[in-house]
């Protein structure tokens, strides 16, 4: 069967990747495993020896076939776009403790998959994915590097993120164009208070021109309401969203929320 480019089908045979990626996933038989495309089952059948609930979701109709030899009393092969799936109805369905969600993702949906997840408001143990390498970097950016992100901020805030390992392109089939990095999520236990779309449309605002200020992107009036606060920390007007941290976004955040 050839791989589907239009699905971003690229199948893993590196067995060291598939058992690094199986190791994240320290579940029990109480708890209910989540596999976005399992695709040919490379991860499948060492993640379903583990004996917990299982519920993979793959878009492929041609791979099912495949996929429902691993079907058990306690595993589900569902032939879905996870995009579209209600997962809250899913995994009520299932009498579970922890949950665990994975996957060796399509690329060009690795952000709409993780902001699925998010809205769901579903709460898991785990999130452990394949990104693209430079994606990952751009996840995990520190401040004041070039990386750093709206992306980075708006994980930041949801998860404690952190970088399994690093994976060769040609540990997969077809060997892709890019290389790749398995990532790590849990829930972060202390979040910053704050109305979370009114926040992420302001740091949308303070990242909407890469190369401009701070000032640039949110205008004279507005940033004239944060400037003694950037003032108080030392920060020259002509600072860029891409030097300031996370703590001083909230602080900013709430002066200009306190003005309107
Ligand atoms: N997990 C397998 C592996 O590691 O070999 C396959 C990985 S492949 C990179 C991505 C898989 O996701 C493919 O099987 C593809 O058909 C499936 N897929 C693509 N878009 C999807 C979607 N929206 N929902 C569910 N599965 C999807």
């Amino acid at each position: 069967m050839k791989a589907k480019k239009s699905l971003g089908q690229n199948f893993l045979i590196d067995e060291n990747i598939i058992n690094n990626i199986v190791e994240q996933i320290n579940a029990n038989e109480d708890d209910l495993i989540i596999e976005i495309g399992p695709g040919r089952g490379a991860i499948t059948k060492k993640l379903i020896d583990k004996k917990s609930y299982y519920i993979g979701y793959e878009l492929d109709n041609e791979l099912i076939p495949i996929l429902k030899k691993f079907e058990n009393n306690k595993t589900i092969i569902k032939n879905q776009d996870f995009l579209t799936s209600d997962l809250i109805t899913d995994i009520n369905n299932v009498n579970y403790n922890k949950l665990f969600i994975v996957g060796n993702l399509p690329y060009y949906i690795t952000t709409p998959i993780i902001e699925h997840i998010v809205n769901s408001k579903i709460k898991f143990e785990k999130l452990v994915i394949m990104v693209q390498k430079e994606v990952a970097d751009r996840f995990m950016a520190s401040c004041g590097t070039k990386n750093y992100s709206y992306m980075t901020l708006y994980l930041k805030y949801y998860f404690d993120v952190f970088k399994v390992c690093d994976v060769s392109k040609f540990c997969f089939n077809p060997v892709p164009k890019v290389e790749s990095s398995v990532l790590s999520f849990s829930i972060r236990k202390n979040r910053p208070r704050v109305d979370e779309k009114l926040y992420f449309d302001f740091l949308k605002e303070c990242f909407k021109q890469k190369r401009k200020t701070l000032k640039n992107n949110v205008g004279n009036i507005r940033f004239k309401m944060i400037k003694k606060v950037l003032i108080s920390h030392g920060i020259l007007e002509n600072v860029r969203a891409e030097e300031i941290s996370e703590e001083l976004f909230i602080k900013l955040f709430n002066e200009l929320n306190k003005s309107n």
